[in-house]
């Protein structure tokens, strides 16, 4: 490419000065560098080798067909043709012993290695002289990670203004390495190392309980559990039971929040009905978490109205719902009020004897009735369009665990469809789930 023609604006070709590195050229119309070796001349100005192939056209790897402004030949493939760059590396892979990226070769047990495995095998550590594949480079996987991590350890450290506070964050440092491995602790440690930045950027010293739960949020605090962990062990800072249940309660109602945020407009229903009760909170009529066991049926009702194609949830809504979930008809009472009240919806909660039937007739899914069930609609000769469906709906119940009612409605709604080796999926949405092949001859589709 270093010689190749260009054409300019006005259609003149130029051949490009080509070839040495040298300094105080003309700026790289890409890169802007000034020292370099010519690769192209663009009709916009000289572009330096590395940046050349932004100019030139490129073309199609002879191997994989993609296009690509990298291509280039690899002899040693086998290929004659200039090919893009995935295909050039297609000899190399992850070493069976170092797992490096590195171009392989077959040991012949059957092994890929990278060269330095192949020929040298395993060397002795230069840290603690236990053996170790050559391709790591003389460190053994362990004594990698312990200096990183002290290196890593260290780098932060020095951060911190107070010399107690750099004690602290060493000592957790040790810490972390004794309790999750050396490993890990260099992948984590600086990510935790910003909470320690961030608990001492407000205050002199370790903030109490209180100041550190209402300081971070609740996902942070779960985030940085390990830290959190070691000031406790510590006796540096003491979070009791209840605090740590108000995090997690703080959580989970954002949590139902989000997901009621995904709902559309019906989030607007959710939003008043979680500032009734954190009024109703505020007032000390109900606590934490009797507002988050309220928050919680009350999407699940949203949910069940939008899968029936509504906003504003319905009587047969609610007692779709109440039909999957009995045992929440106290629990979204508040919720079925607001949506009453406030919003003009029709509905009247169910009474306690009718919910109670429907708890005594609902039994747990027994998988080996199931199974009776579907061989011997699977033996019987005469199908009729019906049992063929009732088929398809006992395995997607005994295979994936569907329920029976989802099930009867995928069995009706979703298609089905040949997928690899002759076996059948039920298409729905965008998921395949597989029947088996056995499923198909007998049946016959
Ligand atoms: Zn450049
Ligand atoms: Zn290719
Ligand atoms: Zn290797
Ligand atoms: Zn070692």
């Amino acid at each position: 490419m270093a010689n190749d023609i260009a054409a300019t604006k006005d259609g003149r070709r130029m051949k490009s000065a080509g070839g040495k590195v040298r300094e105080g050229r003309e700026p790289c119309v890409r890169c802007l560098r000034t020292t370099y070796a010519i690769g192209k001349v663009t009709p916009y100005g000289p572009a330096c080798n590395a940046c050349s192939p932004y100019f030139s056209k490129g073309g199609v790897c002879a191997h994989c067909g993609k296009e690509s402004r990298w291509l280039s030949k690899v002899l040693r493939l086998g290929i004659d043709q200039p090919i893009c760059p995935a295909c050039q590396r297609l000899d190399h892979g992850n070493c069976a012993l170092c797992r490096r990226n590195r171009l392989l070769y077959d040991d012949g047990a059957g092994r890929l290695l990278c060269k330095r495995c192949l020929t040298k095998g395993t060397v002795a550590c230069r840290t603690c002289g236990k053996p170790s594949p050559a391709g790591r480079g003389g460190e053994c996987d362990d004594c990698y990670w312990n200096r990183l991590l002290s290196k890593r350890i260290d780098i932060a450290a020095v951060v911190f203004d107070r010399k107690e506070n750099a004690e602290i964050f060493r000592a957790f440092g040790e810490w972390l390495r004794e309790d999750a491995g050396a490993h890990p602790a260099a992948i984590k440690i600086n990510r935790y190392f910003e909470f320690f930045l961030e608990m001492w950027s407000s205050g002199e010293n370790i903030p109490d309980a209180t100041t550190l739960l209402k300081h971070f949020s609740a996902g942070l605090l779960r985030k940085n559990f390990q830290p959190l962990r070691f000031l406790e062990e510590k006796g540096l800072v003491k979070i009791t039971a209840t605090d740590r249940m108000e995090v997690t309660e703080r959580k989970r109602i954002k949590e139902i929040m989000a997901q009621s945020a995904e709902t559309g407009s019906a989030h607007i229903f959710m939003i008043r009905y979680h500032d009734r009760l954190t009024e109703r909170m505020r007032e000390g009529v109900t606590g934490l978490s009797s507002v988050r066991l309220a928050l919680s049926p009350a999407l699940a009702l949203l949910k069940t109205a939008i899968m029936n194609g509504r906003e504003l949830p319905c009587q047969e809504d609610l007692l779709e719902y109440l039909g999957t979930a009995p045992g929440q008809r106290a629990a979204v009472s508040g919720f079925v009020c607001l949506l009453r009240d406030e919003f003009g919806a029709e509905l009247a909660l169910p009474s306690v004897k009718s919910l109670r039937c429907k708890i005594a007739r609902r039994r747990p899914e027994n998988r080996l009735d199931l199974e009776r069930e579907l061989m011997e609609l699977m033996r019987s000769v005469d199908k009729s369009e019906k049992d063929r469906r009732k088929l398809v709906e006992l395995s997607l119940r005994y295979f994936h665990r569907i329920p029976a009612r989802m099930a009867r409605k995928m069995a009706v709604e979703d298609q089905l469809v040949e997928i690899d080796g002759g076996d059948m999926a039920v298409l729905s949405g965008k998921k395949h789930y597989w029947l088996p092949k056995q499923l198909y001859y007998v049946t016959s589709f």
